[in-house]
This record gives C-alpha cells, structure tokens and sequence, in this order.
C-alpha cells in the first residue's frame, strides 16, 4: 500500500541505513543458516516416525493457550501494563546484551524441533517435508537478529529508540517461523512484545512462545494471549500503548486494523497473487517441478505459492509442458500428514468461499488440465487442481484463492506475460524460468514484485539470502524486509546524536 508506506516513512531512517552501510558492526559475520534435517539417514527417519506418530492424539500448547485466554478488557490492560513495564529495562539494554538472549531462543527453538513438528502437523496439517524446513527458518530469525541486534549498536549519527510496545500478529499457514520471526525481531529491537497467534494455529504460537520462555526471555516481556473476541482485539489494537504491530496476513486483515486505528503504524507482509512465467528458453523439466512445487507446497496455502503460470510462446503452443504438469500435479499423494508417504496434506479448515469457487468452478472459456477431487467428507483434503484457459481480467487470474490450484494462461511473448502479472493488486513473489539473459533483464527491469526467483521455485524465503516482503498490496508499512539487515530499523524510532552528526 504505496500510501501507507509514504505515511510511515521516517526521514531518520535514511540516515541510519546510511550510517551502517558505511561500516560499523555490520556485515554478514556471525550468522549461517541452521540445517533442515536429512531424511536421508536413518536414524533421521526413524526420528520423524516417532514424530508423526504422536500427531492424531497430540495435545501440545493446549494448556498454554488455555493460560493465555483473555475474556475482559480489565485482565487485557494488566498484560498491556505488565509488558510495557517490563520493556523499560529491556529497552535499556545494549543491542549486544539483548543477542545474547536472541541466540539463547535460537538454542532453545533447536532443541525444540520433534515438538514444533509434532504441533504444526496436528494443529494445521503441515507435512514434517514442509514443516522441519519452517522450524529451521524460525532458529534463523533468532541468531539473525541477534546479530542486527548488534547493529543497532553502532549506527553513525542516529540513536535508534525501540519502541515500548508492539503487538505480533502470525499467521496460520506459517504458525511456527513468521510467529518466531515478528517475536524475535520485535525483541532484539528492544521492545516487550504480545503475541497474538491466529485462532488456527495458537498451539503451534504457545510452542514457539513457550521455548522463548525457557530460553530466558522473561514472560512479563514476552506475553502470549488468546482473546476471546474481536472486541477485544479492537482494544489492544486501539490502545494507546501499543506502538507497532507486525502482521502476516490477508490484505483485508491490514485494513481492518486500521479501521480500528487510523494511525497505527503496522508492519506486514498481505495478500499475494503470484506467477511464474515460463519462456520457450527455459528448461521446461526444472520449470515444472518449480511450478508444482511452488503452486502445491502446504496446499497452496501460501502467500507466496504460484497461482499462476504464464506460458510465454511455442511453450504455450505446444502441449508438452502442459502434459508434465499434468502428470506432475497426479502423482502427489494427498492425506494427513500422520503419514509420512503423503505429500499434500489437508487445507486448514474445509474449503469455502472463494477457495471452494476456485475448486470447483471455472470461468467461460477456462477448462480443467486436472481437475481438483475432494477426498473426504469434512472438505480438507483435495487433489489439486489446474485449470486452462485462464483469460486476462479474469476472476481466476486476478483473485487470491490460498489453496491447491493453479491456472495456466497464454502469453504471446515475455512482454506480455509480465503485464499479465502486473495487472494483479498484489506484488509478493514471482518467478521466471528463462536460460535467456536479455529476458531475465527485461523481466527484473519491469516485474512489479517484492521477491524475485529466476530458474527456482517462488516459496521458500530463507534468512539473510532472500529477505522477504511484499510490494504493492501485499506490503504495510516502511518496505523493509523480514529476514533482512534493516528489518530492526522500522521497528523504532530515530533521533539525531548531535553528539556525532
Ligand atoms: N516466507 C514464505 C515463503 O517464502 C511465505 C510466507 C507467507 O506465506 O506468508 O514461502
């Protein structure tokens, strides 16, 4: 939202990004990516078995968030007090004290790894394929921090003021890294925190909360709540106390927080409406497993997950790329992630809306390539679907739909196929599979995206290599990215040091 982020933009900041790019304790030192495990060895299957064996009859973070439950305005404003106390002395601390605690919760979120498994299988139907990956992303967010923490140290000629306050607002489709992420980052900037977790996903937020906890973060400055109503959120929300909230979630989330509060700085990644465009150079057989890959991972239910894939020429022409699509998209294994041969679990809560209407229905001159089954009664579990014919201006081509189906759409030539992206309000991922160099130019040059993936799936974000946010609808807030070395920076405010300007 190109307006919010005009509203927020701080004047100070561009002096304190350029006050650390000119040297300092910045850099890339300090910090490596934690390792997914390898389900290649034994020992390691025989681990994740155990894992998925406790999934149907788990009952982790049940108790936490029965702890967490908030039912009246008066026990709200007690944790508001409670947390905004605590953040005096926390804020106080040095951005190198404040790491040492970071790098503790990245400990403690690694040992914690067969429990966060176990909770986000059960609670949102994660295959361990797509959730050990998160937990790693989640260890990440807390030694990466830590060390940006440190940065905040030695800006040049700007002091860097942590706000007191901020509200983190996860989602449910990443219950356990973008929780950690927003938590994290928000307390290595030197602010007490409350997390709210999606209503669900809140056993895999008390998890996650619960290991910050033993890791040292102190519960009066980290405080996990569970509100009973929307009214209550509007209060915590609408209270003036609260200085920032981070968000992940679905743009309309972002303009409801700001219905309740016109002047609330949020940060957040929305919406996303994203395509891989597929050119006649590309190497159609990586292409493919990249586009089933990006368009079913957790079932679509990602906002960075392709919608769409935008076949550019003699690719369109031809039906060979179609058909390995087609083959692609029939050999996943769809069931609960209790079993581990499954590799699509369920959507989180049966399909309705506009998920159903993209599961179900096409429009005029659309047609299935594979059509979508469902596969049990409740409505959860569903073979995915792609669908042909996808016109521009379209309902398909211009709707989130947060679910396992793909369209494909025709693009006479590169030009074209990027204006089709464009025209969607979104601008979160995108992707190109090109073995052209003038092509990859001309589509950096013009694609109107935030993250940018050549010859690579579009999901998958990871720390410090490829920060994270949105562009256009899909971004609130100052534009820095989660998982980038300025994310820290829009999470207080600047003042002058007249002492060194
Ligand atoms: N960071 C995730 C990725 O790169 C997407 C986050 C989201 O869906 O909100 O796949």
């Amino acid at each position: 939202d190109a307006d919010a982020s005009a509203d927020e933009a701080d004047p100070n900041l561009t002096t304190a990004l350029l006050g650390l790019t000119r040297g300092s304790a910045s850099g890339l030192t300090g910090f490596h990516n934690e390792a997914d495990t390898d389900p290649s060895l034994p020992a390691n299957r025989a681990w994740g078995r155990r894992i998925l064996d406790r999934v149907e009859t788990s009952t982790l973070g049940l108790d936490t968030i029965a702890g967490a439950r908030i039912d009246d305005v008066p026990t709200l404003n007690h944790v508001i007090e409670q947390t905004l106390a605590a953040s005096v002395a926390w804020g106080q601390k040095t951005g190198a004290e404040r790491a040492s605690v970071l790098h503790r919760a990245g400990l403690a979120l690694a040992a914690n790894r067969d429990r966060l498994i176990e909770v986000m299988a059960a609670e949102t139907g994660k295959t361990i394929a797509e959730a050990d990956p998160e937990v790693s992303e989640a260890i990440d967010f807390a030694h990466y921090y830590a060390e940006r923490a440190k940065d905040l140290d030695h800006v040049q000629g700007a002091v860097f003021v942590p706000s007191k306050l901020i509200v983190v607002t996860p989602p449910w489709n990443f219950p356990v890294a973008i929780a950690a992420g927003g938590i994290l980052a928000a307390l290595a900037s030197g602010a007490g925190v409350i997390a709210k977790p999606a209503k669900l996903a809140q056993r895999s937020g008390a998890i996650v909360v619960e290991a910050l906890w033993e890791a040292g973060v102190p519960r009066e400055l980290l405080a996990l709540v569970d509100l009973k109503d929307h009214s209550l959120g509007t209060t915590l929300i609408g209270h003036p106390a609260v200085d920032r909230v981070i968000l992940t979630g679905g743009y309309e989330t972002a303009e409801l927080f700001r219905s309740m509060r016109s002047d609330l700085p949020l940060l957040g990644e929305t919406s996303g409406k994203n395509a891989i465009i597929v050119t006649p150079s590309a190497d159609l057989d990586l292409a493919a497993a990249d586009v089933i890959k990006s368009a079913f991972g957790h079932a679509g239910q990602k906002c960075s997950a392709a919608s769409l894939v935008i076949l550019v020429g003699s690719v369109a022409r031809s039906e060979r790329f179609e058909r390995q699509l087609i083959d692609a998209a029939r050999s996943l294994r769809v069931g609960m992630p209790s079993d581990p041969v499954n590799q699509m679990g369920p959507i989180i809560q049966p399909a309705e809306g506009k998920l159903l209407h993209g599961l179900t229905t096409l429009g005029s001159e659309e047609s299935w390539l594979v059509e979508p089954h469902q596969l049990d009664e409740e409505g959860r579990l569903w073979t995915p679907g792609i669908r042909t014919g996808v016109m521009p201006g379209s309902y398909f081509h211009l709707t989130e739909f947060f679910g396992p189906v793909l369209g494909v759409m025709h693009a006479k030539n590169l030009e074209e196929a990027i204006r089709f992206q464009n025209a969607v309000d979104y601008g979160l991922t995108s992707g190109l599979h090109s073995l052209d160099a003038d092509e990859l130019r001309e589509w950096l040059d013009t694609i109107e995206a935030g993250n940018l993936y050549i010859n690579r799936g579009i999901t998958g974000a990871i720390v410090q290599r490829q920060p994270f946010g949105g562009w256009k609808r899909s971004a609130v807030g100052p534009g820095t990215k989660a998982g980038g070395p300025n994310y820290l920076y829009g999470l207080g405010s600047w003042v002058t040091d007249p002492g060194r300007n």
